[in-house]
C-alpha cells in the first residue's frame, strides 16, 4: 500500500484540475451503511419483500407514504453522522485549489459539512425538503420537527418531499451538465467509494479526456484505463496517509 500511497501523492501534486467521484464508500467510514444493506431488516419488520431499490422508488412514495418515510428516517438519515478523513482531504484539495469538483452519489451532506465548496449532488440532499404543493423549504432539522411519520406542511399540510432522487426520478439537468463539464475538464479524475453499478451516473466517469485516473475502493471496480492507479485499501486511510498527514 505505501507505494500506491507514494505514486498517489506524486499524482496529486503534479495535478492542477482534479474532480472527485464518489459513492457510498465514502460514507461508510462516517458510519452511514450503504442503504441496500439495510432494506433486509425492514422488509421483515413489515412482512412484505421490497427490493432497497423499490423502497425508495417514487412509486413506493406515492402509495406508500407511510411505510416509505419509516424507511427514510430510521435507515437513510443520519443527522449525527461527522465527515471522516476522506470528506476532510478533499476538501484540503479544494482549499488549495487544486480541485475543482466533488461529484457525490450520496445524499448526506458530508463533503459540505467538510468545507467543500463546488459539491455536485448527483442524487440529491437530505438538507433540502419542499412542500409538494406550496413549495415551502425544510432543512432537515425542521422536516424532523414536523409531527407524525408523514412530515406534512405547516403552512398548507400538503405532504413534504424529501430533495433527493428516487428511483424512477431523472437527475436534475443543471447538476448533469455541471458535473460531465468538470469531469472533461479535469486533468485527474478520482473515483472513490463507489463500484460504479448505479446508472446514469456511474457513466459520467466516461467523460474523462485527461492524464490519470486513481480508484480508491475496497472491490475491484470494472473501471479501467491504460493509466489507472487502483488502490483496494479504504478511502479515509488512503486520503488521509497522501493529502492530511503530512502537513
Ligand atoms: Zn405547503
Amino acid at each position: 500500500m505505501e507505494n500506491k500511497i507514494e505514486q498517489l501523492s506524486k499524482i496529486l501534486k503534479e495535478s492542477n484540475n482534479i474532480v472527485f467521484f464518489g459513492g457510498a464508500g465514502v460514507s461508510t467510514e462516517s458510519n452511514i451503511p450503504d442503504f441496500r444493506s439495510s432494506s433486509g431488516l425492514f422488509n421483515q419488520k413489515l412482512n412484505r419483500n421490497f427490493t432497497p431499490e423499490q423502497l425508495v422508488s417514487h412509486t413506493f412514495f406515492v402509495k406508500y407514504p407511510e411505510d416509505f418515510y419509516k424507511f427514510y428516517k430510521d435507515k437513510l438519515l443520519y443527522p449525527q453522522a461527522k465527515p471522516n478523513h476522506a470528506h476532510l482531504a478533499l476538501a484540503k484539495l479544494e482549499e488549495i485549489g487544486k480541485l475543482k469538483a466533488v461529484i457525490t452519489q450520496n445524499i448526506d451532506g458530508l463533503h459540505q459539512l467538510a468545507g467543500s465548496k463546488n459539491v455536485l449532488e448527483l442524487h440529491g440532499s437530505v438538507h433540502r425538503n419542499y412542500c409538494e404543493k406550496c413549495h415551502k423549504f425544510f432543512d432537515l432539522e425542521a422536516m424532523l420537527s414536523l409531527e407524525g411519520t408523514i412530515p406534512y406542511c405547516d403552512k398548507c399540510n400538503s405532504i413534504v418531499k424529501p430533495n433527493v432522487v428516487l428511483y424512477e426520478e431523472g437527475l436534475d439537468d443543471d447538476v448533469v451538465s455541471k458535473a460531465v463539464s468538470a469531469i472533461r475538464n479535469a486533468d485527474l479524475l478520482i473515483i472513490g467509494g463507489t463500484s460504479l453499478v448505479v446508472y446514469p451516473a456511474a457513466s459520467f466517469v466516461n467523460y474523462f479526456r485527461g492524464k490519470n485516473v486513481v480508484v480508491i475502493n475496497k472491490d475491484n471496480i470494472s473501471y479501467k484505463t491504460d493509466n489507472t492507479l487502483v488502490i483496494n485499501e479504504p478511502i479515509g486511510e488512503v486520503l488521509y496517509k497522501s493529502v492530511l498527514s503530512n502537513e
